[in-house]
């Protein structure tokens, strides 16, 4: 990260400490909303975003996959406290960590000239009435956003089939696959280049419908970014010169 981008992480961290007096989403320190020591090593984490291998189901599709950091300590408490945990005050902080994944993206796409629109995976109804926020949707909002992009609501969730209402974590690959097909349509993409943006890539079947669904609609689809990819040595921060032990050390917790 350079150090704008260090600026403004401070900035961040330091505006939503003075509008929420809580304790920090990983160690439970009280006073901010990461305590200092676990947002350096948010930071370390996800201070290289990077493209990272694209799972089977999305490698058929030739998409790029850019990640901001592997889905692990600090970057996972983060996110589960956020989505399950009710720490919608992290959102400015994981907005910052998509920043540096949204700026990788369009350096490697900008090349080719078109307006790139960040397009949210959306949230099922269902998820939506269990959170009562789109957790996609409110992280890319708190994004910087390159020059020449923007969010476009490019993809809007359908009824889910029957299949659809299982739980995703007992389907295998293929089942998954099938339980999202037909799960979401395109709105207003056709000629546009869209880069599909989620917030963790398990198996890949969400990002792969996605990619298909703008394609179908006239989208050109590069690829996709996510917050954090969970598939064991795909770090986008593999080449980091952090070492692991110096992670590893920091308390967290994964309710
Ligand atoms: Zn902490």
């Amino acid at each position: 990260m350079d150090r704008a981008g260090a600026l403004l992480w401070d900035w961040t961290a330091a505006a939503s400490d003075v509008v929420l007096p809580v304790s920090c989403a990983v160690c439970e320190a009280p006073g901010a909303t990461l305590c200092r020591g676990c947002r350096l090593m948010l930071r370390r984490s996800t201070v290289r975003p990077g493209r990272v291998p694209a799972p089977r189901v999305l490698a058929a599709t030739e998409s790029t996959v850019w990640a901001a950091g592997p889905y692990e300590h600090e970057l996972a408490s983060c996110l589960l406290s956020f989505k399950n945990g009710g720490r919608t005050d992290l959102a400015p902080i994981l907005g910052t960590v998509l920043t540096g994944a949204l700026l990788r993206a369009a350096q490697d796409v900008g090349s080719l000239g078109p307006e790139i629109l960040w397009v949210p995976v959306p949230t099922s109804a269902r998820a939506r009435w269990k959170r009562w926020f789109d957790p996609v949707r409110e992280v890319l909002a708190r994004a910087s956003l390159p020059p020449a992009t923007r969010i476009h609501a490019g993809l809007q969730h359908l009824h889910r089939s029957p299949l659809g209402t299982s739980s995703q974590k007992t389907l295998d690959v293929a089942h998954r696959a099938r339980a999202i097909r037909g799960s979401m349509r395109a709105v207003d993409v056709r000629g546009t280049t869209c880069v599909v943006v989620d917030d963790v890539m398990t198996s890949g079947a969400t990002a792969a419908e996605a990619v298909s669904v703008l394609r179908e609609a006239g989208a050109r689809v590069p690829g996709i970014v996510v917050l954090a990819t969970v598939r064991a040595g795909c770090s986008p921060g593999a080449d980091s010169t952090v070492a692991g032990s110096d992670i590893s050390e920091f308390p967290h917790s994964l309710n």
